[in-house]
């Protein structure tokens, strides 16, 4: 026991003073509720995150995926492709829009959707597919689109975790007819609570605004039925403050991640494809050939032996939730499911903290090896 270390946290949001004096200039301004700060946030968020398309600021990541994709014409007795190796808010999202989340397998290195599994997943129902940014790797985009547009499917991106990563030059949430970054304070950025639908033309944009706001893009002139989904200018200030320093947390992720590759020893480190940046959202290793329980023991040895927090992102394949129970095979989601961990990895760690990680992992490795 090293009860005298203190817990290196598995993730950690980076409020500072800049923030605070944001949030204190608007609520001085007496204007709280969605207003220029928004605005201003949606234009930063554009040139720098989203290659000059047009976003939409929403209260949610979820809330994001939701209009974007109702947006998109999404509703009942249509299906979208997914994978089920993600966060349920992926298949939730299609699940409120009356349609139906069809669950597709991963690749088993760089956790994202499997091109391949999609096309054999289409059927006469399919109107599009949700690839997932997971962990802040991309998934192929270029594989991705070429089948959507085969098949005449649109793509809404779930870049909820992969705020900056690229792949072949591009930036996530280009590609897609649409595309949602979460600002979570998990998240690689955050506005405390928030969301950011990019749309590939203006119109679409148009029905985001319209289902944030109640369907109205004039005052009491409704045109569809729509929701109170908006951001708040205290969110938005905390955003853009937090959006001018994404550049230097993730060059730090991807020191951290570089690190952790050189280093450790005993477990599967993550791949990152030819063409891709991977932001690191999270650092995700597999102990290859491990049953849940012992992916489990070894995170609480971890834990409770070496101070080391970590996480299992995410040990119940969405498909196998009590709210979808899919009879599907996936293969590679279940074991991915049973062995994969993800370390410390965010801006908050030091070099010390690095240190103590991979001690700490190939201590643990090679003692159940
Ligand atoms: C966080 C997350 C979401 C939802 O975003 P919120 O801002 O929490 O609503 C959706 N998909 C994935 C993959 C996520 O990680």
């Amino acid at each position: 026991m090293n009860s005298e270390l203190t817990m290196i946290p598995p993730a950690k949001p980076i409020i500072g003073q800049e923030e605070r004096d944001a949030v204190d200039r608007v609520l001085a301004s007496g204007m709280v509720a969605q207003g220029p700060e928004v605005v201003a946030f949606e234009g930063e968020f554009s040139t720098a995150l989203a290659g000059g398309r047009e976003v939409v600021a929403v209260n949610s990541g979820t809330s994001g995926q939701h209009l974007g994709m109702l947006a998109l014409g999404l509703g009942a007795g249509d299906e979208v492709i997914v994978p089920s190796f993600t966060f349920a808010a992926t298949a939730n999202t299609v699940a409120v829009c009356g349609a139906t989340p069809v669950f597709v397998d991963v690749d088993p290195e760089t956790f994202t959707v499997d091109p391949a599994a999609i096309e054999a997943a289409i059927t006469e129902r399919t109107v599009g597919i949700q690839p997932v940014h997971l962990y802040g790797h991309p998934a192929p985009m270029d594989q991705i689109m070429a089948i959507a547009a085969k098949h005449e499917l649109w793509v809404f991106e779930d870049a909820a975790q992969a705020h900056g990563a690229t792949w072949q030059g591009a930036q996530v949430g280009t590609f897609g007819q649409g595309g949602m970054f979460s600002l979570y304070p998990t998240k690689n950025m955050t506005s405390g609570e928030g969301g950011m639908v990019s749309c590939s033309t203006p119109e679409l944009a148009r029905q985001v605004r319209l289902l944030r706001n109640q369907g109205m893009e004039k005052q009491y002139a409704n045109e569809v039925a729509g929701f109170n989904n908006r951001m708040t200018d205290i969110h938005a200030a905390i955003g853009r403050v937090q959006l001018g320093k994404l550049p230097a947390w993730t060059a730090t992720r991807q020191e951290n991640a570089a690190f952790f590759d050189a280093n450790l020893a005993g477990v599967v480190t993550p791949v990152v494809r030819e063409g891709a940046s991977h932001v690191y959202h999270q650092y995700t290793i597999r102990i290859e050939g491990a049953s849940a329980a012992e992916r489990d023991a070894f995170a609480t040895a971890l834990r409770e032996e070496h101070q080391v927090g970590c996480g299992v992102y995410y040990p119940t394949p969405v498909h196998r939730l009590a709210t979808f129970l899919t009879e599907v095979d996936l293969p590679v989601t279940e074991m991915l499911a049973r062995e994969v961990l993800s370390l410390p990895v965010h801006p908050s760690i030091t070099e010390q903290d690095r240190d103590r990680i991979v001690a700490a992992v190939n201590t643990v490795a090679k003692a159940g090896a």
